[in-house]
């Protein structure tokens, strides 16, 4: 007897074979799937009838800050070194731990609504992001942040890394871990080095935006002398596992060494266009077996956390700048938004794709939109038609956080808290 039966579904297992069951079910027991595939004569405490929709692995988003859905739309229309001053200024007057739950409760609501069941976010005050993640039911990888300056916290560096320490010793409410130095710009080589050490007296892994715009390559170039991935690799970052967020400014020789190095990224194709950052090398990263995953960014550099359409972003922008459609076709594309997110967060024991004894992370996607048929090919349906709108449940570690398109919880005080933050910024 399973707890949840999820019926009368095309299942995309995404596991190392690509495994599909046209009219297939999934099975969940005590947050775990506990049966895939033709599951005739099964019985459960709840059936969900999929209704001939897709059934997918949960999506998971490998960069973000949710809490920024307080500044979504602030700073628009800059390139990142203006965006950046105007949302510094703005965070240094708002940003509080209950303001950072307020938004990110925010952030993982909208996520959940978009099918994503597990996100990376770095902000600050992770402890409350962490709540917030509770709070709407999906999972998180989190961590203290490190920046050279006190930052709007008001922490000098001493403190900040005992901060630190301290928080990274308490329980997680089931947040995994991972430290945080923001960039080689907001650092420098000997507090990178810091943290490339309490990586090591942990076994905790690495996530920093990196190699991102032009005004970081020159920010990185007049402070060090170097480029981002020279300045990790003697700072002894990329010893660690390290997720890197961006990832856009690379030449060959930077590829080769990240793949060497077993860093993963990032990919976040929408903030990337809208700052005018440039354009990933996805296909020669992919081909150099680098694991790549997907972003939104921020939702005041996104401006959403919409998965779907930073799949289709991910898409277009490869074949555009490589002239080669082929180069990522869609079920590579689709990967990237699950396996490999959960490849390049070390989580592919559990989950990223729909095998027994994996995390209950489980969307369904509802097929019955004008938009959605015909569909010749699942995974092309996803990538380049299906969007938020589409979602119709959400399971994350086998609960039920989304229920035919609504949230399974009540936001309403935090969408009144988030209109009173607003009347504030504005
Ligand atoms: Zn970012």
């Amino acid at each position: 007897m399973h707890d949840t039966l999820i019926t009368n579904g095309h299942v995309l297992t995404m596991d190392a074979d690509f495994i599909d069951f046209p009219n297939g079910a999934v099975a969940i027991k005590d947050g775990k799937i506990s049966a895939v595939g033709d599951l005739t004569g099964h019985e459960a405490a709840q059936v969900i009838d999929a209704k001939g929709g897709l059934i997918i692995p949960g999506l998971i988003n490998t960069h973000c800050h949710a809490a920024m859905t307080l500044f979504r739309g602030l700073a628009d229309d800059r390139p990142l070194d203006q965006f950046l001053q105007t949302v510094w200024a703005a965070e240094a007057k708002h940003i509080t731990p209950d303001t950072v739950h307020i938004g990110a409760t925010l952030g993982a609501a909208e996520m959940a609504l978009g099918g994503v069941t597990h996100f990376v976010d770095m902000y600050w005050h992770f402890e409350s992001t962490i709540a917030a993640a509770a709070d709407i039911g999906i999972g998180l990888t989190t961590g203290p942040v490190f920046i050279a300056f006190d930052g709007l916290d008001g922490q000098p560096w001493d403190t900040r890394v005992a901060n630190a320490e301290a928080a990274i010793a308490k329980p997680h409410n089931a947040a995994h871990l991972m430290l945080m130095p923001h960039s080689c710009y907001t650092m420098d080589a000997e507090k990178l080095r810091t943290v490339a050490d309490m990586a090591a007296t942990h076994s905790l892994p690495i996530h920093i935006h990196a190699a991102e715009a032009p005004s970081e390559m020159a920010q990185v170039h007049d402070i060090y002398g170097k480029r981002p991935v020279a300045v990790m690799e003697e700072a002894g970052i990329l010893a660690h596992p390290t997720l890197i967020a961006h990832a856009v400014h690379l030449d060959d020789a930077e590829i080769t060494t990240l793949a060497q190095r077993g860093a993963t990224v990032a990919h976040n194709p929408l903030s990337n266009a809208k700052l005018a950052s440039g354009t990933m090398r996805a296909h020669d990263m992919a081909q150099a077996g680098i694991p790549l995953s997907l972003g939104t960014d921020g939702p005041s550099s996104g401006n959403d956390l919409d998965m779907w359409q930073a799949m289709r972003h991910a898409s277009f922008m490869n074949t555009n700048a490589t002239g080669n459609a082929a180069s990522l076709p869609a079920r590579a594309i689709f990967a990237m938004a699950t396996c490999g997110g959960a490849r390049a967060i070390g989580l592919h024991d559990s989950k990223g794709s729909l095998e027994v004894g994996k995390d209950a992370d489980i969307t369904v996607v509802d097929m019955s939109g004008l938009h959605m048929f015909p569909s010749f090919d699942p995974y092309s349906t996803l990538v380049y038609t299906a969007g938020r709108s589409d979602v119709a449940h959400v399971f994350a570690r086998g609960v039920q956080v989304v229920a035919d398109k609504h949230l399974t919880m009540d936001i309403s005080d935090t969408i009144t808290e988030v209109h009173r933050i607003t009347r504030h910024i504005r």
